[in-house]
């Protein structure tokens, strides 16, 4: 190849998954010839985005402020936590418009092989959360995997120590299936229909 920044940039966007040499050869040259606008664009958006993007002080979902959106709206319902393994399953629920509490992002499950505890996952910002009183429930949104049983076997024990009523979503969510390939009505349905855990 005749450019080595053109190398180093098929060599980049081979960073996403399910993008081998082939496509990122594609995404090069159409870049590069039809699209400079939209390239620098990318590149300008994607660099503000790594760099400022952190985790939300209160739910740890992505956001670039101390405290994000759902977490500093007056209308959400404080009494709700929805927690979830993933920012990505927070997307996935809000999308489906049907659920007004707050959440709480594990940022993982709890697997003892590997290595991942509660201090792994620092579970003590979910007792910040629930110490002062003000969730009534929490409503867990784990994957039914061997791991997300652990986790929600670990977080009732855990949110037993809080005047919570605990519930769990009801299945129809496929099994080891993750909440943001589900479809809003399925979703929605597993939340009315989630039992006291
Ligand atoms: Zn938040």
């Amino acid at each position: 190849m005749a450019s080595q920044l053109l190398d180093q940039l098929i060599e980049a966007l081979q960073c996403q998954p399910g993008v081998g040499p082939k496509s990122a050869q594609r995404i090069a040259y159409q870049l590069l010839q039809n699209d400079r606008t939209g390239g620098l664009l990318l590149a300008e958006v994607l660099d503000a985005a790594m760099q400022h993007i952190g985790h939300c002080q209160w739910c740890r979902d992505f956001t670039e402020v101390p405290r994000c959106r759902i977490c500093s709206s007056a209308t959400r319902d404080r009494a709700l936590l929805c927690v979830v393994e993933r920012p990505s399953d927070v997307q996935a629920i809000e999308s489906a418009s049907f659920y007004q509490g707050l959440y709480f992002v594990l940022g993982g499950k709890l697997s003892p092989l590997d290595g991942i505890g509660p201090g792994e996952l620092r579970l003590s910002d979910l007792d910040r959360r629930l110490a002062d009183g003000e969730v009534r429930e929490v409503i867990l949104a784990v994957s039914p995997t061997v791991e997300g049983e652990v986790t929600a076997q670990y977080l009732a024990e855990r949110c037993s120590r809080y005047a919570v009523r605990l519930t769990r979503i009801a299945h129809g969510i496929p099994l080891g299936g993750d909440l943001d390939y589900v479809d809003g009505g399925t979703l929605s349905h597993a939340f009315a229909g989630r039992r006291n855990y």
